[in-house]
């Protein structure tokens, strides 16, 4: 049996892209696929987001941009990140955008110019006169998510540095943006962690209309009764106060099951189960009220069990916990499906 498996769901990427176009109210809807979409699967997202509507699909490196760009020949891709001078020409001979966050505007290839409006990471404090090889200005907001305040003067900061400027493309907002300023729209948003159905806010993805797209299933390898005083894992963190069963899962922190994980709750047989113990790089141990049988599924992410909460376990933000998992060296089956 496989360890685990991923499984994104196409159409809920499709439905949360028609939701962030409607919120994007005319706007471009540029999707963000960067870290392997999320960790949710690059070329499967791109082409679902793109035949939604999405008009372009942006990453943060040459890299991500060159697998994109093998797998779907006619997409508008922009790198978001920087590039060194040998992969200037491999982005022009692919025909990528690049972006320009520094005084170095590189020639030959389209770009974008990002102005640094109060992120206070990359982009330029001032816009220089674009070039002709500019097709777009941009900028990127520091606390959408939650600081109103200064994202109005973040947005007035951009409108005034790029007035004038009309006929390039002017864009801003990130998915918490798009979903509650419409004046952050501008001609396109850049939207990552809504089109996967994951909120950017505290509250769940359903108060945005957002649909969860990833699915984690394992099952238990083992079970086994602990006796009073028996523990379970390394460090011996949880011991049993009584006598109890608990379920051993094939998954660890290797797997991005993170072991600050411990505590939050995972799905068997349509009962939240709490996970004890520390978690291990290829296991972890979850309470059970009774026996059950070895290869009972267990929905580790899915099925109302969501990334948000394990975040919130971990003290991290959803991002990190779906980046975290590890879809790429083999440890986990991924499949796509069309729901
Ligand atoms: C990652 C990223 C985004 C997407 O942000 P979300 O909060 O995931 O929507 C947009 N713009 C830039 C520059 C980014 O790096």
């Amino acid at each position: 049996m496989e360890r685990s498996c991923f499984t994104v769901d196409l159409g809920a990427i499709r439905r949360n892209a028609e939701t962030l176009l409607r919120a994007a109210g005319g706007a471009e809807l540029w999707a963000v696929v960067k870290a392997e979409a999320y960790g949710h699967g690059a070329v499967d997202v791109s082409r679902a987001a793109l035949d939604a509507g999405a008009s372009a699909l942006c990453v943060a490196t040459l890299p991500e941009a060159l697998h994109l760009r093998a797998a779907l020949r006619n997409a508008r891709i922009i790198v978001m990140g920087p590039v060194s001078e040998r992969e200037i020409g491999e982005a022009r001979a692919a025909r990528l955008e690049l972006v320009a966050a520094d005084g170095h505007v590189p020639e030959g290839v389209r770009v974008h110019l990002k102005v640094d409006t109060g992120m206070g990471r990359w982009g330029l404090s001032e816009l220089p006169a674009p070039g002709r090889d500019v097709v777009g200005l941009m900028s990127h907001l520091a606390s959408a998510e939650s600081d109103p305040t200064f994202t109005h003067l973040q947005v007035e900061r951009f409108k005034e540095a790029t007035s004038g400027h009309g006929s390039l493309t002017r864009h801003i907002a990130n998915s918490a943006a798009t979903l509650r300023y419409a004046e952050a729209r501008f001609d396109a948003v850049r939207c990552g962690i809504a089109l996967y159905g994951i909120s950017p806010f505290d509250a769940g993805p359903e108060a945005e209309g957002l649909e969860p797209a990833l699915r984690w299933d394992s099952y238990l390898a083992l079970v086994k009764k602990l006796a009073p005083g028996a523990s379970t894992g390394y460090g011996r963190r949880f011991v049993a106060d009584r006598p109890m069963w608990i379920g051993i899962v094939p998954v660890g922190y290797a797997d991005g099951f993170r072991r600050d994980m411990t505590g939050t709750e995972v799905l068997i047989e349509g009962t939240r189960r709490r996970v004890v113990g520390t978690i291990s790089m290829d296991a972890l141990a979850v309470e059970l009220d009774d026996e059950l049988a070895a290869g009972t599924p267990v929905t580790l992410v899915g099925n109302g069990i969501l990334v948000e909460e394990h975040a919130r376990v971990a003290g991290t933000i959803g991002y990190e916990i779906a980046t975290g998992l590890n879809t790429r060296s083999g440890r986990a089956r991924r499949v796509a499906k069309d729901g």
